[in-house]
Protein backbone atom coordinates (compact mmCIF):
# COMPACT_ATOMS: atom_id res chain seq x y z
CA UNK A 1 0.00 0.00 0.00
CA UNK A 2 1.14 3.45 -0.96
CA UNK A 3 1.54 6.14 1.32
CA UNK A 4 -0.63 9.04 0.06
CA UNK A 5 2.12 11.37 0.33
CA UNK A 6 4.14 8.64 -2.23
CA UNK A 7 1.52 9.29 -4.70
CA UNK A 8 2.25 11.57 -7.93
CA UNK A 9 0.87 14.83 -7.16
CA UNK A 10 0.04 15.92 -10.51
CA UNK A 11 1.05 20.06 -11.89
CA UNK A 12 -2.71 20.49 -13.36
CA UNK A 13 -5.22 23.72 -13.57
CA UNK A 14 -8.92 22.87 -14.10
CA UNK A 15 -8.78 25.88 -16.95
CA UNK A 16 -12.61 25.62 -16.60
CA UNK A 17 -12.71 25.53 -12.84
CA UNK A 18 -16.28 26.28 -11.58
CA UNK A 19 -14.84 27.77 -8.46
CA UNK A 20 -12.27 30.29 -10.36
CA UNK A 21 -14.18 31.15 -13.86
CA UNK A 22 -12.73 32.74 -16.71
CA UNK A 23 -13.84 35.62 -18.11
CA UNK A 24 -16.68 35.21 -20.88
CA UNK A 25 -13.83 36.64 -23.72
CA UNK A 26 -11.04 35.35 -22.22
CA UNK A 27 -9.01 33.49 -25.31
CA UNK A 28 -9.09 29.80 -25.03
CA UNK A 29 -6.62 28.40 -22.95
CA UNK A 30 -5.86 24.76 -24.12
CA UNK A 31 -6.55 21.05 -22.04
CA UNK A 32 -4.36 18.80 -22.77
CA UNK A 33 -6.15 15.97 -21.48
CA UNK A 34 -4.42 12.41 -19.88
CA UNK A 35 -4.89 9.25 -21.24
CA UNK A 36 -7.06 7.70 -18.29
CA UNK A 37 -7.26 3.49 -18.04
CA UNK A 38 -10.38 1.84 -16.24
CA UNK A 39 -14.24 0.45 -16.39
CA UNK A 40 -15.49 3.30 -18.11
CA UNK A 41 -13.08 4.15 -20.51
CA UNK A 42 -13.05 0.75 -21.82
CA UNK A 43 -16.73 1.34 -21.99
CA UNK A 44 -16.19 4.43 -23.92
CA UNK A 45 -13.79 2.41 -25.96
CA UNK A 46 -16.68 0.19 -27.27
CA UNK A 47 -19.16 2.81 -27.57
CA UNK A 48 -16.55 4.87 -29.77
CA UNK A 49 -16.17 2.00 -32.30
CA UNK A 50 -19.68 0.75 -32.18
CA UNK A 51 -20.72 4.44 -32.61
CA UNK A 52 -18.09 5.38 -35.25
CA UNK A 53 -18.96 1.79 -37.22
CA UNK A 54 -22.17 2.53 -37.30
CA UNK A 55 -21.72 6.01 -39.33
CA UNK A 56 -19.21 4.84 -41.51
CA UNK A 57 -20.54 1.29 -42.60
CA UNK A 58 -24.08 1.97 -42.45
CA UNK A 59 -24.45 3.91 -45.95
CA UNK A 60 -22.14 0.66 -47.32
CA UNK A 61 -25.01 -2.02 -46.16
CA UNK A 62 -26.97 -3.45 -49.15
CA UNK A 63 -30.58 -4.78 -48.74
CA UNK A 64 -32.05 -6.46 -52.08
CA UNK A 65 -35.30 -4.69 -53.26
CA UNK A 66 -35.49 -5.86 -56.24
CA UNK A 67 -35.24 -4.24 -59.74
CA UNK A 68 -37.39 -1.84 -59.70
CA UNK A 69 -35.51 -0.20 -56.06
CA UNK A 70 -32.21 0.87 -54.68
CA UNK A 71 -30.40 -1.84 -53.22
CA UNK A 72 -29.10 0.96 -50.36
CA UNK A 73 -29.92 -0.17 -47.24
CA UNK A 74 -30.31 3.25 -45.37
CA UNK A 75 -31.11 5.69 -48.10
CA UNK A 76 -32.76 9.46 -47.93
CA UNK A 77 -33.57 9.23 -51.99
CA UNK A 78 -34.18 13.01 -51.99
CA UNK A 79 -34.51 13.09 -55.63
CA UNK A 80 -37.49 10.73 -55.46
CA UNK A 81 -38.59 11.79 -52.47
CA UNK A 82 -38.52 8.42 -50.61
CA UNK A 83 -36.20 7.31 -47.56
CA UNK A 84 -35.19 3.53 -47.42
CA UNK A 85 -34.34 1.49 -44.22
CA UNK A 86 -33.82 -1.72 -44.34
CA UNK A 87 -36.91 -3.07 -45.25
CA UNK A 88 -39.37 -0.13 -44.51
CA UNK A 89 -39.59 2.74 -47.56
CA UNK A 90 -40.87 5.69 -46.09
CA UNK A 91 -42.80 8.34 -48.31
CA UNK A 92 -43.02 11.94 -48.13
CA UNK A 93 -46.34 11.75 -46.92
CA UNK A 94 -45.69 9.58 -44.72
CA UNK A 95 -42.96 11.56 -42.50
CA UNK A 96 -45.09 11.14 -39.60
CA UNK A 97 -42.97 8.25 -39.23
CA UNK A 98 -39.81 9.89 -39.31
CA UNK A 99 -41.90 12.62 -36.67
CA UNK A 100 -42.72 9.55 -34.37
CA UNK A 101 -39.23 8.30 -34.33
CA UNK A 102 -37.76 11.80 -33.71
CA UNK A 103 -40.40 11.95 -30.62
CA UNK A 104 -39.67 8.82 -29.69
CA UNK A 105 -35.90 9.81 -29.84
CA UNK A 106 -36.42 13.09 -27.65
CA UNK A 107 -38.45 10.59 -25.07
CA UNK A 108 -36.09 8.51 -24.94
CA UNK A 109 -33.04 11.28 -24.25
CA UNK A 110 -35.56 12.31 -20.98
CA UNK A 111 -35.56 8.99 -19.56
CA UNK A 112 -31.40 8.69 -20.41
CA UNK A 113 -31.22 11.63 -18.47
CA UNK A 114 -33.71 11.30 -15.39
CA UNK A 115 -31.95 8.01 -14.46
CA UNK A 116 -28.06 8.16 -15.43
CA UNK A 117 -28.06 11.98 -16.20
CA UNK A 118 -25.90 13.40 -18.74
CA UNK A 119 -24.97 9.70 -20.54
CA UNK A 120 -25.91 10.54 -23.96
CA UNK A 121 -22.92 14.00 -23.62
CA UNK A 122 -20.55 11.87 -21.88
CA UNK A 123 -20.66 8.85 -24.19
CA UNK A 124 -22.66 8.51 -27.62
CA UNK A 125 -22.94 12.23 -28.58
CA UNK A 126 -20.74 12.78 -31.67
CA UNK A 127 -18.97 15.76 -30.55
CA UNK A 128 -17.30 13.62 -27.47
CA UNK A 129 -17.13 10.94 -29.48
CA UNK A 130 -15.56 12.70 -32.39
CA UNK A 131 -12.77 14.89 -29.95
CA UNK A 132 -12.52 11.55 -28.41
CA UNK A 133 -11.44 10.31 -31.54
CA UNK A 134 -9.11 13.44 -32.10
CA UNK A 135 -7.56 12.65 -28.78
CA UNK A 136 -6.52 9.30 -29.79
CA UNK A 137 -5.05 10.65 -32.93
CA UNK A 138 -3.33 13.68 -31.09
CA UNK A 139 -1.91 11.58 -28.54
CA UNK A 140 -0.36 8.56 -30.69
CA UNK A 141 1.35 11.17 -32.52
CA UNK A 142 2.37 14.11 -30.14
CA UNK A 143 2.26 11.47 -26.78
CA UNK A 144 0.26 11.88 -23.32
CA UNK A 145 -0.10 14.92 -21.29
CA UNK A 146 3.17 15.36 -20.68
CA UNK A 147 4.95 15.17 -24.01
CA UNK A 148 2.16 17.35 -25.41
CA UNK A 149 2.47 20.47 -23.06
CA UNK A 150 6.14 20.34 -23.42
CA UNK A 151 6.19 20.25 -27.41
CA UNK A 152 3.54 23.26 -26.81
CA UNK A 153 6.11 25.23 -25.36
CA UNK A 154 8.91 24.51 -27.65
CA UNK A 155 10.43 26.62 -29.95
CA UNK A 156 9.48 25.75 -33.68
CA UNK A 157 11.94 22.89 -34.52
CA UNK A 158 12.01 20.26 -37.90
CA UNK A 159 10.50 18.11 -35.15
CA UNK A 160 7.88 19.59 -33.75
CA UNK A 161 6.65 20.91 -37.61
CA UNK A 162 6.46 17.90 -38.63
CA UNK A 163 4.51 16.22 -35.82
CA UNK A 164 1.95 19.03 -36.32
CA UNK A 165 1.88 18.79 -39.70
CA UNK A 166 1.35 15.13 -39.00
CA UNK A 167 -1.55 15.49 -36.66
CA UNK A 168 -3.25 18.04 -38.70
CA UNK A 169 -3.14 16.08 -41.90
CA UNK A 170 -4.79 12.85 -39.69
CA UNK A 171 -7.49 15.50 -38.14
CA UNK A 172 -7.95 16.54 -42.01
CA UNK A 173 -8.48 12.95 -43.03
CA UNK A 174 -10.80 11.64 -40.45
CA UNK A 175 -12.67 14.72 -40.96
CA UNK A 176 -13.29 14.45 -44.58
CA UNK A 177 -13.82 11.23 -43.99
CA UNK A 178 -16.63 11.94 -41.52
CA UNK A 179 -18.02 14.64 -44.04
CA UNK A 180 -18.02 11.76 -47.07
CA UNK A 181 -19.83 9.13 -44.93
CA UNK A 182 -22.57 11.43 -44.64
CA UNK A 183 -23.16 12.55 -48.05
CA UNK A 184 -23.39 8.62 -48.89
CA UNK A 185 -26.57 8.31 -47.27
CA UNK A 186 -28.19 10.66 -49.68
CA UNK A 187 -27.15 8.87 -52.53
CA UNK A 188 -25.63 4.94 -54.05
CA UNK A 189 -22.27 4.65 -51.90
CA UNK A 190 -20.33 3.05 -54.14
CA UNK A 191 -21.62 5.28 -57.27
CA UNK A 192 -21.33 8.46 -55.89
CA UNK A 193 -17.84 7.45 -54.35
CA UNK A 194 -16.54 6.45 -57.67
CA UNK A 195 -18.46 9.83 -58.96
CA UNK A 196 -16.79 11.81 -56.37
CA UNK A 197 -13.23 10.67 -57.10
CA UNK A 198 -13.49 11.20 -61.00
CA UNK A 199 -15.17 14.67 -60.11
CA UNK A 200 -18.35 13.80 -61.69
CA UNK A 201 -20.54 14.17 -58.61
CA UNK A 202 -23.08 17.19 -58.30
CA UNK A 203 -21.75 20.36 -57.10
CA UNK A 204 -23.70 19.66 -53.63
CA UNK A 205 -21.54 16.60 -52.67
CA UNK A 206 -18.42 18.51 -52.71
CA UNK A 207 -19.92 21.87 -50.87
CA UNK A 208 -21.37 19.70 -48.22
CA UNK A 209 -18.04 17.22 -47.44
CA UNK A 210 -16.64 20.29 -47.88
CA UNK A 211 -18.81 22.28 -44.59
CA UNK A 212 -18.58 18.92 -43.21
CA UNK A 213 -15.05 18.55 -42.55
CA UNK A 214 -14.67 22.34 -41.84
CA UNK A 215 -16.67 21.63 -38.89
CA UNK A 216 -15.61 18.50 -37.87
CA UNK A 217 -12.10 19.85 -37.76
CA UNK A 218 -12.68 23.09 -35.90
CA UNK A 219 -14.99 21.49 -34.10
CA UNK A 220 -13.54 18.21 -32.96
CA UNK A 221 -10.40 19.61 -33.24
CA UNK A 222 -9.56 22.89 -32.55
CA UNK A 223 -12.88 23.87 -30.12
CA UNK A 224 -13.35 20.97 -28.35
CA UNK A 225 -15.07 21.25 -24.94
CA UNK A 226 -15.80 24.96 -25.99
CA UNK A 227 -18.35 23.53 -27.57
CA UNK A 228 -20.25 21.95 -25.41
CA UNK A 229 -19.52 24.71 -22.46
CA UNK A 230 -20.77 27.70 -24.87
CA UNK A 231 -22.23 26.27 -27.73
CA UNK A 232 -24.46 23.48 -27.07
CA UNK A 233 -28.24 23.95 -25.17
CA UNK A 234 -28.25 20.63 -24.05
CA UNK A 235 -26.53 21.45 -20.82
CA UNK A 236 -28.84 23.67 -19.65
CA UNK A 237 -32.41 21.89 -20.56
CA UNK A 238 -30.64 19.12 -19.10
CA UNK A 239 -29.77 20.89 -15.52
CA UNK A 240 -33.46 21.26 -15.48
CA UNK A 241 -34.36 17.39 -16.20
CA UNK A 242 -32.11 16.15 -13.61
CA UNK A 243 -33.87 15.48 -9.99
CA UNK A 244 -32.85 13.73 -6.86
CA UNK A 245 -33.27 10.09 -7.90
CA UNK A 246 -30.72 10.94 -11.13
CA UNK A 247 -27.87 9.51 -11.52
CA UNK A 248 -24.52 11.78 -11.71
CA UNK A 249 -20.41 12.19 -11.36
CA UNK A 250 -19.95 12.90 -8.22
CA UNK A 251 -16.95 13.82 -6.02
CA UNK A 252 -18.06 12.30 -2.58
CA UNK A 253 -16.85 14.74 -0.39
CA UNK A 254 -18.18 13.32 2.82
CA UNK A 255 -15.52 10.63 2.60
CA UNK A 256 -12.96 12.89 0.56
CA UNK A 257 -12.36 15.80 2.61
CA UNK A 258 -10.62 17.85 4.31
CA UNK A 259 -8.26 16.66 1.52
CA UNK A 260 -4.39 16.02 2.64
CA UNK A 261 -1.25 15.06 0.93
CA UNK A 262 0.14 14.26 4.41
CA UNK A 263 -2.20 11.91 5.91
CA UNK A 264 -0.50 10.18 8.69
CA UNK A 265 1.45 13.60 9.86
CA UNK A 266 -2.14 15.22 10.26
CA UNK A 267 -4.05 12.24 11.74
CA UNK A 268 -0.90 12.16 14.30
CA UNK A 269 -1.89 15.83 15.11
CA UNK A 270 -5.09 14.65 15.64
CA UNK A 271 -6.46 16.30 12.56
CA UNK A 272 -9.67 15.04 10.44
CA UNK A 273 -8.48 13.65 7.20
CA UNK A 274 -10.55 12.31 4.20
CA UNK A 275 -9.84 9.90 1.62
CA UNK A 276 -8.70 12.72 -1.26
CA UNK A 277 -4.88 12.86 -1.41
CA UNK A 278 -5.30 15.65 -3.72
CA UNK A 279 -2.55 14.13 -6.42
CA UNK A 280 -5.10 15.76 -9.37
CA UNK A 281 -5.15 12.33 -11.01
CA UNK A 282 -8.80 13.40 -11.67
CA UNK A 283 -8.74 17.03 -12.94
CA UNK A 284 -5.54 15.81 -15.20
CA UNK A 285 -7.96 13.12 -17.18
CA UNK A 286 -10.77 15.69 -17.56
CA UNK A 287 -11.40 16.32 -21.37
CA UNK A 288 -13.19 19.28 -19.95
CA UNK A 289 -11.17 20.98 -18.24
CA UNK A 290 -12.85 20.94 -14.80
CA UNK A 291 -12.26 19.83 -11.01
CA UNK A 292 -15.13 17.76 -10.36
CA UNK A 293 -14.34 18.58 -7.22
CA UNK A 294 -15.69 21.99 -7.00
CA UNK A 295 -19.25 20.48 -7.14
CA UNK A 296 -21.40 19.56 -9.86
CA UNK A 297 -21.21 21.95 -12.92
CA UNK A 298 -22.42 22.61 -16.14
CA UNK A 299 -19.57 21.85 -18.33
CA UNK A 300 -19.06 18.14 -16.78
CA UNK A 301 -20.29 15.73 -19.68
CA UNK A 302 -19.99 12.97 -16.97
CA UNK A 303 -17.39 10.71 -19.21
CA UNK A 304 -16.48 9.41 -15.87
CA UNK A 305 -12.65 9.68 -16.83
CA UNK A 306 -12.29 11.15 -13.24
CA UNK A 307 -13.87 8.00 -12.02
CA UNK A 308 -11.63 5.82 -13.50
CA UNK A 309 -8.40 7.99 -12.34
CA UNK A 310 -9.49 8.36 -8.92
CA UNK A 311 -10.62 4.72 -8.37
CA UNK A 312 -7.09 4.12 -9.47
CA UNK A 313 -5.76 6.07 -7.07
CA UNK A 314 -7.95 4.93 -4.03
CA UNK A 315 -6.47 0.72 -5.56
CA UNK A 316 -2.90 2.19 -4.72
CA UNK A 317 -3.91 3.12 -1.33
CA UNK A 318 -5.44 0.11 -0.87
CA UNK A 319 -9.02 2.17 0.23
CA UNK A 320 -12.62 1.73 -0.92
CA UNK A 321 -13.01 2.70 -4.90
CA UNK A 322 -15.89 5.78 -5.41
CA UNK A 323 -14.55 8.27 -4.23
CA UNK A 324 -15.47 10.08 -7.12
CA UNK A 325 -18.53 7.87 -8.31
CA UNK A 326 -21.57 8.02 -10.08
CA UNK A 327 -24.39 8.94 -7.13
CA UNK A 328 -27.97 10.46 -7.01
CA UNK A 329 -28.58 13.84 -5.11
CA UNK A 330 -30.34 11.76 -2.82
CA UNK A 331 -27.79 9.43 -1.39
CA UNK A 332 -25.45 12.04 -1.76
CA UNK A 333 -27.29 14.58 0.54
CA UNK A 334 -27.98 11.99 2.86
CA UNK A 335 -24.72 10.71 3.79
CA UNK A 336 -23.58 14.58 3.17
CA UNK A 337 -25.91 15.01 6.47
CA UNK A 338 -24.37 12.08 7.96
CA UNK A 339 -20.51 13.44 7.86
CA UNK A 340 -21.90 16.89 8.76
CA UNK A 341 -24.62 15.75 11.88
CA UNK A 342 -27.26 17.65 9.00
CA UNK A 343 -24.99 20.39 8.09
CA UNK A 344 -24.38 21.87 11.31
CA UNK A 345 -20.64 21.33 11.47
CA UNK A 346 -17.38 20.91 8.61
CA UNK A 347 -17.16 17.33 7.16
CA UNK A 348 -15.58 15.07 9.53
CA UNK A 349 -14.97 11.73 7.79
CA UNK A 350 -14.82 9.81 11.04
CA UNK A 351 -18.59 9.83 10.93
CA UNK A 352 -18.77 8.24 7.97
CA UNK A 353 -16.41 5.26 9.22
CA UNK A 354 -16.40 2.78 11.79
CA UNK A 355 -13.25 2.01 14.31
CA UNK A 356 -12.59 -0.93 11.98
CA UNK A 357 -11.99 1.96 9.45
CA UNK A 358 -15.19 0.39 7.22
CA UNK A 359 -18.06 2.87 6.36
CA UNK A 360 -20.66 2.87 9.09
CA UNK A 361 -23.99 1.03 7.83
CA UNK A 362 -26.19 4.15 7.20
CA UNK A 363 -24.17 5.06 4.50
CA UNK A 364 -26.25 5.63 1.66
CA UNK A 365 -25.48 4.11 -2.25
CA UNK A 366 -27.09 3.44 -5.01
CA UNK A 367 -30.08 1.13 -5.49
CA UNK A 368 -31.94 -0.02 -8.69
CA UNK A 369 -34.94 0.76 -7.40
CA UNK A 370 -34.44 4.56 -7.18
CA UNK A 371 -34.38 3.92 -11.57
CA UNK A 372 -38.00 2.53 -11.14
CA UNK A 373 -39.89 5.49 -10.11
CA UNK A 374 -43.44 7.42 -11.19
CA UNK A 375 -41.46 9.52 -13.42
CA UNK A 376 -39.35 7.04 -15.41
CA UNK A 377 -42.29 4.43 -15.39
CA UNK A 378 -44.20 7.73 -17.36
CA UNK A 379 -41.34 7.97 -19.90
CA UNK A 380 -41.36 4.35 -20.29
CA UNK A 381 -45.03 4.06 -20.96
CA UNK A 382 -45.65 7.06 -23.46
CA UNK A 383 -42.48 5.47 -25.07
CA UNK A 384 -43.75 1.84 -25.45
CA UNK A 385 -47.08 3.31 -26.86
CA UNK A 386 -45.45 5.58 -29.33
CA UNK A 387 -43.80 2.71 -30.61
CA UNK A 388 -46.45 0.11 -30.58
CA UNK A 389 -48.88 2.82 -32.32
CA UNK A 390 -46.11 3.20 -35.11
CA UNK A 391 -45.39 -0.18 -35.24
CA UNK A 392 -49.33 -0.75 -35.97
CA UNK A 393 -49.07 1.83 -38.67
CA UNK A 394 -46.36 0.76 -40.60
CA UNK A 395 -47.40 -3.13 -40.57
CA UNK A 396 -51.17 -2.17 -41.49
CA UNK A 397 -50.32 1.03 -43.96
CA UNK A 398 -51.40 1.02 -47.26
CA UNK A 399 -49.33 0.47 -50.24
CA UNK A 400 -51.48 1.81 -52.70
CA UNK A 401 -53.32 5.32 -52.81
CA UNK A 402 -55.81 6.92 -54.69
CA UNK A 403 -55.76 11.15 -54.24
CA UNK A 404 -58.47 12.97 -56.55
CA UNK A 405 -58.48 16.95 -57.08
CA UNK A 406 -61.79 17.80 -58.65
CA UNK A 407 -61.24 20.47 -61.64
CA UNK A 408 -62.78 24.11 -60.27
CA UNK A 409 -62.49 26.18 -62.96
CA UNK A 410 -65.15 25.44 -65.10
CA UNK A 411 -66.73 23.15 -62.76
CA UNK A 412 -69.08 21.16 -65.38
CA UNK A 413 -69.25 21.28 -68.62
CA UNK A 414 -72.84 20.62 -70.64
CA UNK A 415 -71.91 18.60 -73.42
CA UNK A 416 -74.39 18.96 -76.92
CA UNK A 417 -76.51 15.34 -75.69
CA UNK A 418 -76.75 17.52 -72.89
CA UNK A 419 -75.09 15.01 -70.27
CA UNK A 420 -72.97 16.79 -67.65
CA UNK A 421 -69.14 16.20 -67.45
CA UNK A 422 -66.97 17.12 -64.21
CA UNK A 423 -63.15 17.05 -64.92
CA UNK A 424 -60.45 15.55 -62.01
CA UNK A 425 -56.77 14.83 -61.63
CA UNK A 426 -56.73 11.30 -59.98
CA UNK A 427 -53.36 10.69 -58.60
CA UNK A 428 -52.70 6.68 -58.34
CA UNK A 429 -49.48 5.94 -56.08
CA UNK A 430 -47.99 2.60 -56.11
CA UNK A 431 -46.01 2.54 -53.24
CA UNK A 432 -44.29 -0.99 -53.92
CA UNK A 433 -41.19 -1.40 -55.77
CA UNK A 434 -42.82 -3.92 -58.63
CA UNK A 435 -44.59 -2.54 -61.61
CA UNK A 436 -48.80 -2.77 -61.01
CA UNK A 437 -51.78 -2.35 -63.14
CA UNK A 438 -54.20 -0.76 -60.77
CA UNK A 439 -58.10 -0.73 -61.93
CA UNK A 440 -59.59 2.22 -61.45
CA UNK A 441 -63.52 2.31 -61.44
CA UNK A 442 -66.77 4.24 -60.30
CA UNK A 443 -68.60 3.81 -57.33
CA UNK A 444 -72.09 5.55 -57.30
CA UNK A 445 -73.27 8.51 -59.35
CA UNK A 446 -75.61 6.37 -61.54
CA UNK A 447 -75.48 6.10 -65.29
CA UNK A 448 -71.83 7.96 -65.22
CA UNK A 449 -69.01 6.88 -67.14
CA UNK A 450 -65.41 7.73 -67.82
CA UNK A 451 -62.60 8.19 -69.93
CA UNK A 452 -59.31 8.65 -69.29
CA UNK A 453 -56.61 11.01 -71.11
CA UNK A 454 -54.01 8.97 -73.03
CA UNK A 455 -55.82 6.03 -72.04
CA UNK A 456 -58.10 4.00 -74.52
CA UNK A 457 -61.37 3.85 -72.92
CA UNK A 458 -64.62 3.37 -74.73
CA UNK A 459 -67.79 5.86 -74.34
CA UNK A 460 -69.69 3.85 -71.81
CA UNK A 461 -66.93 2.97 -68.90
CA UNK A 462 -67.23 2.72 -65.53
CA UNK A 463 -63.94 0.55 -64.70
CA UNK A 464 -60.50 1.17 -66.61
CA UNK A 465 -56.81 -0.60 -65.94
CA UNK A 466 -53.48 2.22 -65.40
CA UNK A 467 -50.13 0.21 -65.24
CA UNK A 468 -48.37 2.13 -62.63
CA UNK A 469 -44.65 1.86 -62.96
CA UNK A 470 -43.40 0.89 -59.66
CA UNK A 471 -42.88 2.78 -56.82
CA UNK A 472 -44.30 6.38 -58.90
CA UNK A 473 -47.24 8.22 -58.67
CA UNK A 474 -49.15 8.41 -62.01
CA UNK A 475 -51.26 11.45 -62.30
CA UNK A 476 -54.76 10.78 -64.73
CA UNK A 477 -56.60 13.28 -66.31
CA UNK A 478 -60.03 11.78 -65.87
CA UNK A 479 -63.62 12.83 -67.43
CA UNK A 480 -66.75 11.76 -65.75
CA UNK A 481 -69.85 11.91 -67.40
CA UNK A 482 -73.33 11.14 -66.51
CA UNK A 483 -76.49 11.68 -69.07
CA UNK A 484 -78.38 14.50 -68.88
CA UNK A 485 -81.43 12.25 -67.80
CA UNK A 486 -79.47 11.11 -64.74
CA UNK A 487 -78.44 14.51 -64.07
CA UNK A 488 -79.08 15.92 -60.37
CA UNK A 489 -79.02 19.60 -59.67
CA UNK A 490 -77.82 19.13 -56.34
CA UNK A 491 -74.24 18.27 -55.92
CA UNK A 492 -73.69 14.26 -55.34
CA UNK A 493 -71.33 11.96 -54.02
CA UNK A 494 -69.02 9.12 -55.51
CA UNK A 495 -65.81 7.44 -54.37
CA UNK A 496 -62.85 6.33 -57.18
CA UNK A 497 -61.91 3.09 -56.21
CA UNK A 498 -58.65 1.75 -56.85
CA UNK A 499 -57.57 -1.84 -57.03
CA UNK A 500 -54.92 -4.25 -56.90
CA UNK A 501 -56.46 -7.36 -58.01
CA UNK A 502 -53.41 -9.31 -58.05
CA UNK A 503 -51.82 -8.25 -54.59
CA UNK A 504 -55.74 -7.77 -53.22
CA UNK A 505 -55.18 -4.17 -52.16
CA UNK A 506 -57.77 -1.69 -52.53
CA UNK A 507 -58.33 1.97 -51.34
CA UNK A 508 -60.98 4.31 -52.38
CA UNK A 509 -61.64 8.25 -52.17
CA UNK A 510 -64.49 9.80 -52.12
CA UNK A 511 -65.50 12.74 -54.68
CA UNK A 512 -68.42 14.93 -55.52
CA UNK A 513 -70.23 15.66 -59.24
CA UNK A 514 -71.58 19.21 -60.16
CA UNK A 515 -74.30 19.89 -62.23
CA UNK A 516 -76.41 22.81 -63.08
CA UNK A 517 -78.10 24.40 -60.62
CA UNK A 518 -75.06 23.70 -57.53
CA UNK A 519 -72.15 26.28 -58.20
CA UNK A 520 -70.15 26.40 -55.05
S1 LIG B 1 -15.41 16.04 -14.28
FE1 LIG B 1 -15.14 13.86 -14.69
S2 LIG B 1 -17.04 13.21 -15.62
FE2 LIG B 1 -17.00 15.44 -15.69
S3 LIG B 1 -16.16 15.89 -17.69
FE3 LIG B 1 -14.44 15.87 -16.28
S4 LIG B 1 -13.67 13.77 -16.35
FE4 LIG B 1 -15.67 13.74 -17.31
S1 LIG C 1 -10.49 12.99 -5.98
FE1 LIG C 1 -9.20 11.22 -6.29
S2 LIG C 1 -8.07 11.61 -8.16
FE2 LIG C 1 -8.96 13.54 -7.51
S3 LIG C 1 -7.36 14.49 -6.32
FE3 LIG C 1 -8.61 13.39 -4.87
S4 LIG C 1 -7.65 11.37 -4.72
FE4 LIG C 1 -6.78 12.36 -6.51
Amino acid sequence: MLNPAEIEKLDVEAVNSASNRQPLYVARRKIHPKRASGNFRQLKWIVMAITLGIYYLTPWLRWDRGPHAPDQAVLVDLAHGRFYFFFIEIWPQELFYVAGLLVMAGIGLFLLTSTIGRAWCGYTCPQTVWVDLFLVVERAIEGDRNARIKLDQAPMSFRKLGLRLTKHMSWLLIAVATGGAWIFYFADAPTLFRDFFTGQAAPVAYITVAILTATTYTFGGLMREQVCIYMCPWPRIQAAMLDENSLTVTYNDWRGEPRSRHTKKAVAAGERNGDCVDCNACVAVCPMGIDIRDGQQLACITCALCIDACDGVMDKLHKERGLISYATFRDYDANMALATVGGTTPIDPARVRGSDGRFVPGIADFNWRSVLRLRTLIYVTIWTLIGLIMLYALLTRDRLEVNVLRDRNPQYVILSDGSVRNGYTVKLLNMIPQPRTITLRLEGLPGASMSVSGLHTGPEERSVNVPVEPDRLRALKVFVRQPADQAHPERQTFRFVVEDKVNQETSAYTATFNAPGEHK
